[in-house]
């Protein structure tokens, strides 16, 4: 995830977030790539009024509604904002939309933020327990779970073992490591020196 641009907006972040909101899109039953097309319309669109819905059906082709979901979509996440204004010639009320590069920024790390504590968790589990594990189908247990099997794979009779994690708390203690040091990078390009 790290990148050597400076600008705080680097393309392995980006690709990153590209590829969560594809996965947001399909959690939400909309399509993946009207999401990608219409995010990268809005951050590619130099005019600092917005595009509205319209403006975006002209240029993509997608439907007016498919793009308003994802609008919506955009918004709730808090990458995309708009503004109200009239339409140039029917003079009706229109929405322009535009998305800061900053917003994309604060998005992603507060999303590393939550991977983190993710990490912290599954770290502290790791510590905290004795696994076992059968060493013919490689199904692992908590000392509770063998405990109550005896010792025995449920699924295949076989005698459990202790299992060794530290090559998981390892690995875990290194994931750490990396994201707190993003996020340490991330908060002195987002919000200066001083730490949140
Ligand atoms: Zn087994």
């Amino acid at each position: 995830m790290k990148g050597s641009s400076e600008d705080g907006n680097n393309s392995e972040a980006l690709e990153y977030f590209f590829k969560l909101l594809e996965k947001i899109a399909v959690r939400r039953n909309l399509d993946p790539n009207v999401m990608l097309e219409v995010t990268k319309r809005l951050m590619s669109n130099s005019d600092s009024r917005g595009l509205s819905d319209e403006n975006l059906e002209e240029i993509t082709g997608i439907r007016q509604n498919e793009i308003r979901k994802v609008l919506r979509t955009l918004y709730e996440l808090k990458i995309a904002t708009y503004r109200r204004g009239r339409h140039p010639e029917t003079g009706s009320t229109r929405y322009y939309w535009t998305i800061d590069p900053n917003m994309i920024n604060i998005f992603i790390y507060s999303l590393k933020k939550k991977i983190l504590e993710k990490l912290k968790k599954k770290l502290e589990f790791e510590e905290s327990m004795t696994f076992y594990i059968c060493p013919v189908d490689g199904t692992k247990y908590t000392f509770e779970e063998a405990f109550d099997y005896n010792f025995i794979c449920p699924k295949c009779g076989s005698m459990l073992v202790e299992y060794d994690n530290s090559k998981v708390k390892e690995f875990l203690r290194k994931k750490i490591r990396e994201f707190e040091e993003e996020i340490k990078e991330d908060e002195r390009k987002l919000f200066g020196s001083r730490s949140v």
